[in-house]
């Protein structure tokens, strides 16, 4: 059985991830930890993976401490760094993206305090892994946070069963792309949480990384598992950008300018190592107005969602919700068909696992941000 899996590693080959061709479409990694808490990399190291992965942005977010200028200074024009922090509460975790540079936590636990003090610095704030075994997010009554993770990579690969780890685990020395394309699970409480949360107003959900590089083997030794290089490649958010982002120049954004995109929800989230979702397109369209993700559109009577995939991929399954509740269910690359009405509106979309040991499994591969098309 090991070496059949091993030779399944050598035979599957998937995709290569290039760099995004359409500069409007910026697409990065969010919530990475260096050695400045947990994780095992430099700044400079966790920047190598980053431009081997051809990533367009980075948001680094290590456990209560905030970046410095200098280390923030040290990324390329064409992919910035976002400055971040997790910050610990006695509620569970967060991130605060577009914090300042050296920003001082307040010495608290309490998360009310906390997430106040990140809004006061403009931060965008995340509630992080919502359903880790471990460290959950508990506090449930705040709104005072901005998104959510639905996909975080740390907390996902623990939902798997002792085999699907033993497959990982003997892919991972042959193929890592592959390997960690196996650990993928569809985060089914997060997404329930979330269309619970849109029903109030809108979270903006973003896939995360949550990548240390590092696990823990005792006696004060380490091993680089999973690495940044093969970890920086799954769960990648596309940052949709303005024509003008970037001064007329998108592929110049501003890391401003990407957290504010982030923030109102223009970004969808591609587990690009089952195959790179740029491209991806969402859209409802009504009259000559239209509408992608986190965008608002008045409902006029009558509208149309549209979906297209990129061709190169195997056969996708779409599935649309309305308001949290699934209206249609496809296996096709396109859709273009009509509404019935006005409401939050956001696409889940899946590929079947490539390989043999992956028993063609649906996996899920993109998911987007709402289209609100509100009623007049
Ligand atoms: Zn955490
Ligand atoms: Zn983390």
């Amino acid at each position: 059985m090991v070496a059949g899996i091993l030779l399944e590693g050598l035979l599957v080959k998937l995709p290569i991830i290039s760099k995004a061709e359409n500069a409007k479409e910026r697409i990065g990694v969010i919530h990475v930890h260096t050695k400045a808490s947990d994780g095992s990399g430099t700044v400079a190291e966790v920047m190598a993976a980053a431009e081997k992965d051809n990533l367009s942005f980075i948001a680094i977010t290590d456990h209560n401490v905030a970046m410095t200028e200098s280390e923030i200074a040290e990324d390329p024009p064409d992919l910035p760094i976002i400055s971040g922090v997790e910050v610990g509460t006695s509620a569970g975790h967060f991130l605060a993206l577009g914090i300042p540079p050296s920003w001082v936590q307040p010495k608290t636990k309490d998360d009310r305090d906390l997430l106040a003090a990140a809004r006061a610095a403009g931060a965008f704030r995340i509630l992080a892994h919502p359903f880790h075994p471990h460290t959950p997010w508990t506090d449930w009554k705040t709104s005072d946070f901005d998104g959510m993770e639905i996909w975080n990579e740390d907390a996902t690969w623990r939902q798997n069963n002792f085999f699907t780890l033993l497959d990982a685990l003997l892919l991972y020395g042959v193929n890592d792309q592959l390997a960690l394309v196996r650990l993928a699970r569809t985060p089914e409480d997060n997404f329930a949480k979330w269309d619970e949360l849109l029903q109030q107003r809108p979270v903006a959900g973003i896939c995360a990384a949550d990548t240390h590089a590092r696990i823990r083997l005792g006696f004060g030794r380490d091993w680089r598992f999973p690495g940044y290089v093969p970890s920086l490649k799954v769960a990648r958010e596309h940052v949709l950008l303005r024509p003008d982002a970037g001064g007329g120049n998108p592929a110049l954004a501003s890391a401003a300018e990407i957290v504010d995109a982030l923030r109102n929800g223009h970004s969808y989230c591609g587990l690009d190592s089952l195959y790179p979702a740029d491209g991806f397109s969402f859209h409802v369209s009504s009259g000559n107005a239209s509408g992608g993700p986190g965008d608002f559109l008045p409902w006029t009577g009558a509208a149309r969602i549209q979906i297209s995939t990129p061709s190169g991929a195997s056969l996708p399954l779409i599935k649309i919700f309305r308001d949290g509740h699934e209206i249609s269910e496809e296996q096709t690359r396109t859709i273009d068909e009509p509404i019935t009405g006005p409401g939050g509106y956001r696409t889940e979309v899946f590929l079947r696992q490539p390989g043999l040991t992956g028993w063609r499994r649906w996996t899920l591969w993109v998911f987007t941000n709402p289209v609100y098309v509100t009623a007049q």
